[in-house]
């Protein structure tokens, strides 16, 4: 066995062998197969990431498991970045991110293998297939009840907990630990070995390599310098790739008076970029509530994201819920939540619309600054919460790879 003398103080020692390779998918396979020697003591590094969304911290959990040093640098004051959950509005958890198990984009991070199968016994899930279906358009509300027996693909949803309860589980103490919160990247300087990161604050990390899994948006407004600027080819993709805005709004009535879901506008475009639609949200829960929800992504989302403030919005809503439900909507309202991700700052929008290469968006440059992220998945696997935590595993199999034959 041969071990490669540290370099420096911080260096750590990691295995590459059948460990990594349980890290499972088809990328991070085949990127390992590459390795000369499974046996071989390899050196690994310092790796900073930016963000604790899905892929950031799916990301840490992957290092962390192969024992090499990394510290997660978050903008905002949470973890989980899209996937949020509220507890104590109603009498069982909301996403008010990722909430549908989107089976069908077919993304398989090994540690949701189970969950994705519906088989996670600590996340018990249930098919989401609405029985009573109506259509808004053109100032009429119709019944559409056969919408039923259109063979779409079938979502998953989690009864009892929450996209966030699944990640939650999988970000183990370990890497929540290794957060440091409220302190958004400003700069990445690559020209020398390291990368040198710099905060708004003036904090500085340095590490070997860093992995930025901001959303696509952020770096589309150029939140974050690169010295030296990024590549043109990557500039350009990411100038390419569109994330609209999009919001989620719970509302509790103290009576039902609509379907399991109301579709605006068009149900069968199956534009799946550019949604619109309220649905009961305690379908398949253990509630005695009466929660409806409404989610809305792309170009219909525009006339609720064009509201300033949580209130303007909700007021908006309430008002289309009246002329769709005669007045009932307020009538029946006892309370509601909003949760806009247009007007996080940190997030600035919903999700990737696939209008860049996924695999271009991903790429590393100078074998040191790595992408991971919903947008970013090499697989084309994109939009998705496992979509994003599969961009890791292959950001992390490729980082370690690289690493160690440096
Ligand atoms: C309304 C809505 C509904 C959705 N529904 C579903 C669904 O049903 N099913 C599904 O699978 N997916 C759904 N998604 C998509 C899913 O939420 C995302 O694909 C996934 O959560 C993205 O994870 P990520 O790690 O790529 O990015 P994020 O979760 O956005 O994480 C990125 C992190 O980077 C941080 N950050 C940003 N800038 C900086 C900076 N300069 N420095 C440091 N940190 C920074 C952010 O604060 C954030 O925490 C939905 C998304 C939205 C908005």
């Amino acid at each position: 066995m041969t071990i490669t003398p540290p370099k420096r103080g911080d260096v750590r020692f990691v295995q590459l062998g059948h460990e990594i390779s349980s890290l499972g998918n088809a990328t991070a396979s085949s990127s390992l197969s590459g390795v000369p020697d499974p046996l071989e003591t390899h050196r690994t590094e310092k790796v900073l990431i930016v963000g604790a969304g899905a892929a950031g911290l799916s990301a840490g959990f992957l290092l962390e498991r192969e024992s090499v040093d990394f510290e997660i640098l978050e903008a905002s004051s949470r973890y989980g970045g899209r996937v949020r959950k509220v507890e104590g509005f109603a009498d069982f958890p909301i996403d008010l991110g990722a909430e549908w198990i989107h089976k069908w984009i077919g993304a398989k991070p090994p540690f949701f293998k189970q969950l994705l199968a519906g088989k996670d016994r600590r996340f018990r899930t249930f098919p989401d297939k609405p029985q009573t279906h109506s259509v808004w358009k053109g100032g009429k509300l119709r019944e559409r009840n056969w919408l039923r027996f259109v063979p779409l693909p079938t979502d998953l949803k989690f009864t009892d907990s929450t996209w966030f309860d699944a990640l939650n589980t999988l970000a183990t103490p370990g890497v929540l630990k290794k957060i440091h919160f409220n302190d958004p990247v400003a700069s990445i300087d690559y020209r020398n070995s390291e990368v040198v990161v710099t905060t708004d604050s003036g904090l500085t990390y340095v590490g070997d390599a860093v992995l930025v899994t901001v959303p696509i948006a952020m770096l589309h407004r150029e939140t974050i310098r690169f010295e030296p600027p990024l590549p043109a080819y990557k500039q350009a993709e990411i100038k390419k790739e569109k994330m609209p805005g999009g919001l989620k709004v719970f509302i509790e009535f103290s009576r039902r008076f609509y379907p399991d879901f109301v579709h605006i506008g068009e149900p069968l475009r199956l534009d799946l970029m550019n949604e619109c639609s309220y649905y009961d949200a305690t379908a398949g829960k253990h509630s005695d509530r009466h929660v409806l929800g409404l989610f809305t992504q792309g170009a219909r989302a525009e006339r609720y994201t064009a509201h300033q403030t949580d209130d303007e919005l909700f007021k908006y809503v309430l008002a289309e819920l009246d002329d769709i439900f005669d007045g009932q909507a307020s009538q029946h309202y006892v309370k509601h939540i909003v949760q806009d991700w247009t007007r996080e700052p940190f997030i600035q929008g919903s999700y990737s619309q696939r209008k860049a290469s996924a695999k271009e968006l991903a790429k590393p440059v100078a074998g040191r600054v790595f992408f991971a992220g919903e947008a970013m998945n090499p697989s084309g696997k994109t939009i998705a919460v496992h979509g994003a935590c599969e961009s890791a595993c292959s950001a992390v199999s490729d980082m370690l790879t690289r690493l160690s034959k440096q």
